[in-house]
């Protein structure tokens, strides 16, 4: 860092970088809930001397908190001095992946794991030295070692139940091994040394005997896959208008981790799901796949199925197993874990302890997958613990028990669920979570083409799309692309009252189906819903109980307690429940879990003797139905069987409260006035003002609570909101309703200077809703969008609220060129717009001319920020030349792009002598010291108070010129550099 008062470059003491570290080291170490990387570092520091076996004992205490071991390890080695500080960072360097690394700084400590290797005088102290490497080598190999231990005569039975205690992770379990065999004394460590090493000269020999399954087993694999392949090869949406194989219409969605990854910025294909891409925590069994309703979690895993039977993927395993929480909610039996795989999946004709047995023995060659954790009746927990896979146990518990790794240690598990229903006690055991975002605007493209085989129709509906950014929009959702490709004769029909919302959506479904039950009776006008209103109260009926009940598989006599005859399923609305095993009678479920909430939303609406509180209940926000929920369960009057209804009352579902929401921005978007005709010739017009009445004082209700939570702001500075989750549903709700006074009347209300909307999950559909409202807003804000997945559709979609906004914070959101084309030609016409962030987009070169025009023409723009994008020395030229027409800019951000020394030469020149500008940032841009001696001339001349340079390649002849220019400009605060 260079500043007028200390020209110098400044370096730290890796003891005081500790010190000024410790609390990002102690959340790096931590925060996992795991403590393997603590382990880790102390095996290192263990095999480097650092620590000497007492010192270790002193800092892991089995059974004392992770944290607390963490800082006694600290606090221990900062009494040590400068070389143990300087040889944790070195651990701590090796031992964390590079998003716990991101906020840590190393400067030149791993020099200290750079000494030549040690030859252990004793195999006691091998076990010391060469501890690192011996826990991985023994982390495969457990049992062989404590059989030759126990064959030696150095381990008795106790020692070796002490090691294998069900809760350690296979490294747990090594270097307790290690531990106990080092109280033994030297003739034990001699026998697991020599075990190891006789270990790796047969290892190809073990490797044959792993890849030679047993015949039995061959036989049960050729079973179970194809009874998967069965089951995986046609898309159920499709059931009720004939069999779609998912080859022909699997259609890639946008994968993506959920956390930042340096290795990874493209979307994940279907191998990394369980490859070790992304890994956050090597000691978990478990990948989480999260998305919304309908993004596609289900129609993945059954592709993943599909490709494994098929011999196509996943073949590091031999065995699959797919469950669904969805069906298991009908399992009320204690299973055993063997019970669970084999009637819940596919029953071995015979052999069946052998097959378990290879399962339990290899269960690196097994994948588990659950699909629907969300639906699963009893919401995760980590109460009860299960060890043994031959307990009976019942299946919720034994499902999370699987999950968090407590049971099948080692056998690969991947499982799906909405984002709402996994808390931080199940993310504490997850190998990674992979985010699933839905169709990309080109998967889109290539579903309707897969759909409509017929170019001419594929080619009208996308036409269709492109005028319509909202129904476009809302396309990004798998499930809604495939009713609008469904619906196409109905959108190409419907000219200019083309559907706008997911209500609209689901009313044009609704009317597909019932029209193309009956083909030759075109129903006219309105007439429609008259004539299936009897099919759809019965029906919604089923809906509106089962959503309470979080019940998505429904028997024959659910069926007939709510009326609906052969009739009503032949519609299409309901499919039959697939389950591998299933022996007992037919079962029923809806298409899909939205088509169920949108059911249940129909009921509220046509249903005259609805009870009077339903309405409130559905729009309660989620911190008042999490106090609620026992009384609120209690008070439905159920007509299901027992069964449902006592594991309703023991836990609450955790599929509640999302599918509530789904069912109320329904209700919503039905009791709009645009769909008031639909209604009044079947319910009286009373009781529906008396509806309408009451969601909109449930909305204008949950806005209030939102904003009376706003904290009173700091002096000084505006006032600011980060939303809370709900606040983007009731959004979606108004707009839903499509009444602007409702949105108008929402905004007045709302007094703020910025509105934080970060990491909310929100994509194009959001940002219609969001622009929709937003609009009405009576003072400009600062929007702040960041971590979302807005992309180019979701910015068009904002572009209506642009000019009530002063700035846009679009950090990371997949948006490219294109979307910044329209952005900059609206905002260009926007008198409040001020400041743009895009930090960490798709962004190239094409997009600065539209900067540059920007700057040419609005003379009132303050901050442009590009980092992390893909801008070369030619955009660089690009932005000098609005540049030099611009006397307003105040902060440029370019870090971590290409622009270099011609880049920089660029943007120095029109700047130079700028009455404007105070801070500059070209971090990490291959500048050197052309470009430095170039920069150096803005230092000279101009308002700058700020330079960042770091992270280039500026040697002293740049930093030099620096300082020269420096000495020369007293305004000037600060210069970052750091010579290369
Ligand atoms: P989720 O499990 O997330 O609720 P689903 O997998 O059930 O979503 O998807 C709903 C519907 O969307 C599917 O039945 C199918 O019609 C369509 N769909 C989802 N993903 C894809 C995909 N990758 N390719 C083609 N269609 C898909």
């Amino acid at each position: 860092m260079l500043d007028n008062d200390s020209c110098q470059t400044e370096s730290k003491s890796a003891q005081e970088l500790v010190l000024k570290q410790r609390t990002q080291i102690l959340h790096a170490l931590c925060s996992s809930g795991s403590a393997e990387s603590l382990e880790r570092v102390l095996d290192i520091l263990l095999a480097r001397g650092t620590l000497i076996w007492e010192d270790y004992q002193n800092v892991q205490v089995w059974g004392r908190s992770l944290h607390t071991n963490a800082r006694q390890l600290l606090d221990l080695l900062c009494t040590k001095g400068e070389d143990a500080c300087g040889l944790l960072l070195a651990a701590l360097k090796q031992v964390l992946s590079e998003v716990q690394q991101a906020c840590l700084s190393f400067e030149g400590c791993c020099s200290y794991l750079e000494e030549t290797e040690e030859f252990p005088s004793t195999d006691t102290r091998a076990l010391l030295t060469k501890r690192t490497e011996l826990v991985s080598k023994l982390r495969e190999c457990i049992d062989g070692a404590l059989a030759a231990l126990v064959e030696s005569g150095s381990f008795s039975s106790a020692d070796c139940d002490s090691v294998q205690l069900p809760v350690y992770t296979p490294s747990q379990k090594a270097r307790r091994l290690l531990d106990h065999v080092k109280s033994k004394g030297e003739s034990a460590a001699k026998v697991i040394l020599q075990y190891i090493e006789q270990k790796q000269v047969c290892g190809s020999l073990l490797n044959q005997e792993t890849w030679n399954p047993p015949k039995e087993l061959l036989k049960y694999q050729k079973k179970l896959s194809s009874s998967v392949s069965a089951q995986s090869c046609f898309l159920s949406t499709y059931g009720g208008t004939g069999h779609m194989p998912l080859d022909d219409i699997y259609t890639e969605s946008h994968l993506q981790l959920g956390h930042d990854c340096a290795e990874v910025h493209t979307t994940l294909s279907l191998e990394d799901i369980v490859g070790v891409v992304g890994t956050v925590n090597k000691e978990a069994d478990t990948v989480l796949v999260s998305g919304e309703a309908g993004s596609g979690k289900s129609t993945l895993l059954q592709r993943m199925h599909l490709l494994w039977a098929r011999g196509a993927a996943l073949q590091d395993f031999l065995l699959l197993f797919p469950l669904s929480c969805r069906r298991l909610n009908s399992e009320h039996r204690e299973l055993t874990v063997q019970e669970l795989l084999f009637q819940h999946c596919c029953w071995p004709d015979r052999d069946q302890d052998l097959i378990f047995q290879f399962i339990l023995d290899h269960p690196h060659l097994i994948l588990f997958t659950f699909d629907g954790l969300d639906e699963l009746q009893q919401s995760f927990s980590d109460e009860h613990r299960v060890c043994c896979p031959t307990q009976p146990t019942p299946v919720p518990i034994l499902l999370f028990n699987l999950l968090q790794g407590y049971l099948m240690k080692g056998v690969q598990k991947v499982v799906t669920s909405r984002p709402e229903a996994v808390g931080p006690a199940l993310k504490r055991h997850l190998r990674k979570e992979v985010l699933l975002k839905g169709f990309s605007p080109s998967s889109i493209n290539s579903f309707v083409r897969k759909h409509h085989r017929e170019p001419t129709v594929a080619a009208q509906v996308l036409e269709s799309l492109q005028s319509n950014t909202a129904l476009l929009g809302l396309c990004h959702s798998p499930v809604l692309c495939w009713i609008v490709s469904q619906c196409h004769k109905e959108l190409l029909g419907c000219g200019g009252g083309s559907p706008q919302t997911i209500t609209d959506v689901y009313l044009m479904i609704l009317e597909h189906f019932f029209q193309h039950q009956n083909p030759l009776k075109i129903s006219v006008g309105l007439c429609w819903l008259h004539e299936h209103l009897s099919t759809v109260l019965h029906l919604g009926q089923l809906a509106f109980e089962g959503t309470q009940m979080s019940c998505y598989v429904f028997s024959g006599s659910e069926l007939e307690t709510c009326g609906i005859t052969e009739r009503d399923i032949c519609t299409g609305f309901l499919i039959i429940s697939k389950d591998i095993s299933s022996t007992c009678s037919r079962c029923y479920e809806f298409l899909h879990v939205t088509m169920q909430c949108f059911f249940a939303a129909l009921y509220i609406v046509l249903n005259d003797n609805i009870d009077r509180s339903t309405i409130s209940k559905f729009f309660q926000l989620q911190d008042v139905r999490e106090t609620n929920k026992s009384s609120t369960c209690c008070k439905f009057c159920l007509p299901f069987p027992a069964q449902h209804q006592q594991l309703f009352h023991v836990e609450v579902a955790s599929a509640e409260t999302p599918n509530m929401q789904i069912t109320a921005t329904f209700v919503s978007g039905l009791l709009s006035q645009r769909q008031r005709s639909l209604w009044l010739r079947n319910c009286s017009s009373s009781t529906i003002d008396r509806k309408v009445g009451q969601v909109v004082r449930c909305l204008s209700k949950g806005m209030q609570t939102h904003f009376k939570s706003i904290p009173k702001p700091v002096e000084g500075e505006g006032k600011s909101m980060h939303a809370m989750p709900d606040f983007v549903w009731l959004i979606k709700c108004i707009y839903e309703m499509q009444e602007d006074s409702i949105a108008k009347d929402a905004m007045t209300k709302l007094e703020v200077d910025h509105l934080k909307l970060t990491y909310c999950n929100i994509g194009p559909v959001e940002c219609t809703a969001l622009a929709y409202v937003l609009q009405h807003l009576t003072n400009p804000i600062g929007l702040q969008l960041d971590y979302n997945y807005v992309g180019d559709v979701g910015v068009e979609q904002l572009l209506p609220c642009l000019h009530i906004c002063k700035s846009l914070y679009l950090r990371h959101n997949n948006i490219s060129d294109d979307g910044i084309r329209k952005l900059v030609a609206k905002g260009i016409q926007c008198e409040n717009f001020q400041k743009i962030a895009l930090f960490n987009n798709k962004l190239t070169d094409a997009c600065t001319q539209h900067f540059s025009n920007l700057l040419k023409t609005k003379q009132n723009f303050l901050a442009i920020r590009l980092g992390n994008n893909n801008i070369t020395a030619e955009g660089a030229k690009q932005l000098a030349e609005g540049l030099k027409f611009n006397q307003s800019l105040k902060y440029l951000g370019l870090w971590g792009n290409k622009i270099g020394d011609a880049g920089a030469e660029a943007l120095a020149s029109a700047l130079e002598g700028s009455k404007t500008l105070i801070w500059l940032s070209l971090v990490g841009n291959g500048v050197g010291n052309a470009g430095a001696c170039a920069l150096s001339n803005i230092i000279k001349n101009s308002t700058l108070e700020e330079l960042w340079l770091t992270e280039n390649c500026i040697n002293r002849t740049g930093v030099e010129h620096l300082i020269r220019a420096l000495e020369q400009n007293p305004r000037v605060k600060s210069v970052c550099v750091k010579l290369a």
